[in-house]
Parts: C-alpha cells; sequence; structure tokens
C-alpha cells in the first residue's frame, strides 16, 4: 500500500522511491483517478490555446522556438488577428482563451493590454502564457482582467535549471511565479519528465514546488527532443513516467486543474486519455490559425498540426466523452474546497 500522507506531505525520501519505480504505478494511478472524482468531478475543461507567436529572445536548451534556432519560419499575429481567434472561440462556446507565445518583447505593455482588454468584452476567461515579463506588467494586465497565468518551471532541481537556461536560475523563475500568485492569478506551474540528467529526486522537487506555491494549474509533459536543438541526442521522457507525474500531482494538489498536455498525446496515440484517467482534467485545444499552427514547433510529433483550424474542438470533446467523463461548460476555476481530506 503506497502512503497517501507521505505523498501529501513531501517526504522527499519516500517520493523518490515511488517515483523511481513502476512497481506502485496501478495503485498511484487509482487513487490520483479517486482523488479526481472526488475533487474537482467528472467535468473536463476546454482552454482553447492561441499560438500567436514564436518569436522568443530566450535560450532554453530543449526548445525549438529558441532564438539560436534559424530552422524555423516565425510568425507573428495582429492584435487583430488575436482578438478575432478569441471571437471565434468565444463563438465556439469554449470559455477559456490561452494567449500563448516566445517571450516576445515586440508585444508591448500596451499591445498586450488592448488584447485583454477587447478578449474580456467575449465574456471569457484568459489565461496568459507568454513568459517572464515585468513584475508592472503582471499587474496591469491582472487589473485589466487576465485571469490566469500560466508560466511552467520546467524544472526545480536549481542545479538542472541552470544546465537548461543559459544565465538564467531556478530562484528567479519562482520569484515570478510567487509575484503572479500573490497578484491574485490563478497560477500555472509544471515541469518536463525524462530531462537529460534529471533524477527521481528532481521530479521528487517538482512536487514540492507545486505544493509550495499552491499551483492552482499544473501542466506536466514528457520531454520530447527537439532535432534543432543541443538535445537532439538525448532520450527524452516516457509514457509511463509521465503518467506517474501526473498522478502524483493529483494526489499533491487535489483540487488543482490538470491538463492532459499536448506532448503527452504526442508520444503515445492515447496518451491525453491515459492522462485524463489518471488525474487530469483539462484539455487545451490547439486554435492557433493556419497558416502559422504548423511553425509553433516546440518539438517534433506535435499532434494537430494540419488539422482544419477549429477541428480540433471536436475532436476533443469526442475523446472526452469517449472515456465517460463530461464537457465542461463553464470557465472552470480551480474548485474552492474548505478542507481537503484523502482517504484513500
Ligand atoms: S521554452 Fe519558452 S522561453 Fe524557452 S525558448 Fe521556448 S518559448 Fe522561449
Amino acid at each position: 500500500m503506497i502512503d497517501v500522507k507521505k505523498i501529501q506531505n513531501i517526504d522527499l525520501d519516500y517520493l523518490t522511491h515511488i517515483i523511481e519505480t513502476d512497481k506502485y504505478d496501478e495503485e498511484i494511478f487509482r487513487i490520483a483517478d479517486e482523488i479526481r472524482r472526488k475533487y474537482v468531478g467528472e467535468e473536463v475543461h476546454l482552454r482553447a490555446i492561441i499560438e500567436f507567436s514564436n518569436y522568443c529572445s530566450q535560450h532554453c536548451l530543449y526548445c525549438g522556438l529558441r532564438a539560436e534556432n534559424k530552422n524555423l519560419q516565425r510568425y507573428r499575429m495582429t492584435v487583430d488577428e488575436i482578438v478575432e481567434r478569441a471571437r471565434l472561440i468565444a463563438n465556439l462556446g469554449i470559455k477559456t482563451v490561452v494567449l500563448q507565445s516566445g517571450e516576445d518583447p515586440y508585444y508591448t505593455t500596451e499591445m498586450i493590454s488592448e488584447i485583454i482588454s477587447e478578449i474580456k468584452k467575449l465574456d471569457v476567461a484568459i489565461t496568459l502564457s507568454i513568459g517572464e515579463r515585468s513584475f508592472e506588467e503582471y499587474k496591469i494586465w491582472k487589473e485589466l482582467g487576465a485571469d490566469r497565468y500560466l508560466m511552467r518551471h520546467e524544472t526545480a532541481s536549481p542545479q538542472l535549471y541552470a544546465k537548461l537556461h543559459p544565465g538564467d536560475t531556478f530562484e528567479n523563475r519562482r520569484a515570478h511565479l510567487l509575484e503572479i500568485k500573490r497578484l491574485g492569478y490563478e497560477t500555472g506551474a509544471g515541469f518536463m519528465v525524462g530531462l537529460p540528467d534529471q533524477t527521481p529526486y528532481d521530479l521528487a522537487l517538482d512536487l514540492a514546488f507545486i505544493k509550495e506555491i499552491d499551483a492552482d494549474m499544473i501542466g506536466i509533459g514528457p520531454f520530447i527532443p527537439n532535432p534543432d536543438t543541443p538535445l537532439k541526442e538525448s532520450t527524452g521522457g516516457d509514457l509511463q513516467t509521465t503518467l506517474r507525474m501526473v498522478a502524483l500531482a493529483r494526489i499533491v494538489v487535489p483540487t488543482a486543474n490538470i491538463p492532459a498536455t499536448t506532448a503527452l498525446g504526442s508520444i503515445n496515440p492515447f496518451g491525453r486519455q491515459y492522462g485524463l484517467k489518471y488525474g487530469a482534467n483539462v484539455i487545451m485545444p490547439n486554435l492557433t490559425p493556419n497558416p502559422y499552427r504548423p511553425n509553433y514547433s516546440l518539438y517534433p510529433g506535435k499532434i494537430c498540426l494540419f488539422e482544419r483550424d477549429t477541428a480540433c474542438v471536436e475532436c476533443t470533446k469526442t475523446m472526452i466523452k469517449s472515456i465517460g467523463l463530461v464537457v465542461g461548460e463553464g470557465y472552470g476555476y480551480r474548485r474552492k474546497v474548505e478542507e481537503v481530506s484523502v482517504d484513500c
């Protein structure tokens, strides 16, 4: 029997032990599913993503959008194009628009402000996923109505973080996430599984961090090596370990919104369905318009690239129903639960 209390109390030795083997998986998956049912219910929330710019000024070793990658056709959507796309999403009945890009300073404070103000008129929740910006900008955009901010911490191992992000530190990323949380955003963190040199202990640190900041959203995906990056020769993350981490994240933060990530669906045709069975409760259909969509290539084999512009909406709804869950119709804010007690 696994010890749920030790998991929730972040006993690092114990977490390391159960992360490094698959022998507890059946039990971990079952308990994560029970906790998901109990604390967030049967609804799966849809978050429609607009990847509005694939320019990035950063150098993350694992990412296809990194500034050094010259094998990528770069694009930027205009403010009008972005708002128009958000309108289409709202008309499709989806209540969250995720605005995602590389770290692209071309979009000034004012431009992002205008986009937020226009999209808020559509009666949808807005998630920003545009990387690190200034604390002042986070504040301005929150006051304008942005609801959520998604910024994965990628790894909570300070050494590994420094290796993967030249010139940057985990402490800095942590400070940004803490400020975002303090400002009242629903705050999204998350990490990759299977990074080069990543240990089970490092993954235990990831769970400790999502607990420390009480992450409202937790995105977990396998690392998929991109041939246009310095990590092209790496092995990458596997399905089983990634699912184990999704399930453990559900046990650690029972009320968080946890997506079954696109990366999970990219390494296995049923990866997202497994994610939803083992703790996840969010799907993020891709609503980036063509012809831009194929150029937001974080990693190879990314699914849904050549779909009809809006095909992902029907596809994800069908997927949700096929495993007996319900398509959420609201904004999908994090559920407030007075007290979390887990007796599994
Ligand atoms: S992970 Fe984000 S910040 Fe890093 S290179 Fe990719 S898009 Fe840029």
